[in-house]
């Protein structure tokens, strides 16, 4: 039987830092059979209910390593997700090289591949003789601004959010300070040192390997290869997002949100989420169910018990009933327009309905993907993270969204958000944005095909391993 080429691949905790590089390597095997990859996991406790059953389905071509979970008082309580996500990986790094020095020790490993939070694994690389990869599970967009950031942070001397000029990064749409991603808010804070840390650390790797698509997002990408970036390689290979949330169609075939769907009319629902962990305020919680009543429109709301920290449920679950937390005779007036989810929605089953006309998205980049790929067009509420810069990207470069904006007590009103879902789901401009998402979708489609654009980076990069382990 022929060598297989051995590869090992590192996510970090967090359903969104978890689930895409895993999707990569399940689309790495099945169109490199040649290929044999264990993945190592770290984990900070016991992962919440979504993770753990997508870990759960993890198929057998593709060896899994559960690494023993950190100990919970290790780390600062209350922090923010992206300094618990590198912590846990920090922790874990003991672990980390023992498992990678067993498993090169049965098979040298030709390449080591790791979630940008887990980029501190990639020092053993030399060790054991391994090429190194940084999985980055966002766009060029955004890979641009953090590889600026060590000059951006050399020659400005302000907080980015003072700037008074955008940021004008090579083949990107201009960026306000205000939208560089949470860790960047403060300089002196240490999720900054952190960020910092993670972009000076991408300068040290042989390839970064980034889930956007070239026809989405040509002229970045022809920028980030013009400017070399010293040896880094660049390989766009998306989109990759799940195949579908549930293995099990059946039990799809039964869930009522999806019945309740193919029941309205083409277009008209707007399905609302904020992700596998974005939270809002009670008084948030309020303004945009009043706004979706004023809306007039139908609409689908993953709904999660408030919190003053937009990013509570991000790495560990609550347990309380989101229902309670609405207002007075809500679900009372709405029970013909509107459908309640508590917590968890099939995301990608419910944009895949004909019904679903748009998507009040925080959008993150896993989002985002998945409503390009069904051309659903977006009303876009940034939360956290690089959330805001997907936001600009969306609506100032390719027009495929409205953004909705806070006003100054950090409150989006209904009136607006009424304005804004009603302008998305049934105005001219809506019709404008659905039209480019149409077009969008197309192009992701065909980046998929044998001899899409992404289906050949991956290739390109399968053949360069391939001949780096003698294969
Ligand atoms: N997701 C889901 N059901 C939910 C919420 C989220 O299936 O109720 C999935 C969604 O399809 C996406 C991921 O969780 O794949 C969220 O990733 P994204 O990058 O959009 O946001 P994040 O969770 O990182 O804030």
């Amino acid at each position: 039987m022929a060598r297989k080429t051995h590869i090992a691949v590192i996510p970090s905790p967090g359903f969104s830092h978890l689930v895409p590089i895993l999707e990569f390597t399940k689309r790495l095997v099945k169109n490199h059979p040649n290929f044999h990859v264990t993945c190592i996991i770290p984990s900070l406790g016991s992962p919440p209910d979504s993770s753990k059953s997508y870990l759960e389905r993890i198929p057998p071509n593709i060896n899994s390593i559960f690494l023993p979970p950190i100990n919970k008082q290790d780390v600062p309580q209350g922090a923010y997700p992206g300094i618990l996500i590198q912590l846990t990986v920090t922790l874990s790094l003991p672990s980390i090289h023992q498992a990678l020095k067993t498993l090169n020790s049965k098979s040298p490993l030709v390449a080591i591949i790791a979630d940008a939070f887990a980029f501190e694994a990639l020092d053993f690389a030399k060790e054991f003789n391994s090429l190194s990869y940084l999985y980055f599970p966002s766009n060029a967009f955004v890979l641009s601004l953090v590889l600026e950031m060590p000059k951006l942070d050399e020659q400005v001397s302000c907080e980015y959010k003072d700037l008074q000029e955008p940021i004008g990064l090579l083949g990107c749409v201009p960026i306000n300070g205000i939208d560089l991603p949470t860790p960047t808010k403060n300089r002196s804070s240490e999720a900054y040192k952190k960020y910092l840390q993670r972009a000076k650390g991408m300068y040290l790797v042989d390839g970064i390997i980034f889930n956007s698509f070239f026809e989405l997002e040509s002229s970045v990408i022809e920028a980030l290869e013009q400017k070399g970036h010293g040896k880094i390689s660049f390989f766009p290979v998306g989109p990759i997002t799940q195949i579908g949330s549930s293995n099990n169609d059946d039990v799809i075939d039964e869930l009522e949100c999806l019945k309740w769907l193919k029941k309205q009319p083409q277009n008209s629902v707007l399905y609302v989420s904020f992700g596998s962990g974005g939270t809002l305020s009670q008084r948030q919680i309020n303004e945009l169910a009043f706004g979706l009543e004023l809306s007039g429109q139908r609409f689908i709301w993953v709904l999660r018990a408030p919190s003053d920290s937009v990013s509570a449920a991000y790495l560990e679950a609550t347990n309380e009933d989101p229902l309670k937390f609405l207002p007075n005779g809500f679900l009372e007036r709405t029970k013909e327009k509107g459908f309640i989810l508590p917590s968890w929605a099939p995301q990608i089953e419910i944009l895949n309905q004909n019904s679903v006309g748009g998507f009040l998205s925080h959008c993150g980049w896993n989002s985002v993907l998945e409503s390009i790929q069904e051309g659903v067009p977006i009303v876009a509420w940034p939360l956290f993270a690089e959330q805001a810069m997907n936001a600009v990207m969306l609506s100032d470069g390719l027009k495929v969204a409205i953004r909705l904006k806070y006003e100054d007590d950090e409150i989006v009103e209904k009136e607006k958000i009424a304005k804004v879902i009603k302008c998305v789901m049934e105005g001219e401009e809506g019709k404008g944005m659905r039209e480019r998402m149409k077009s969008l979708k197309d192009s992701a489609a065909n980046a998929l095909k044998d001899d899409g654009s992404s289906i050949k980076s991956l290739a390109h990069l399968a053949s360069h391993w391939g001949k780096f382990g003698g294969i």
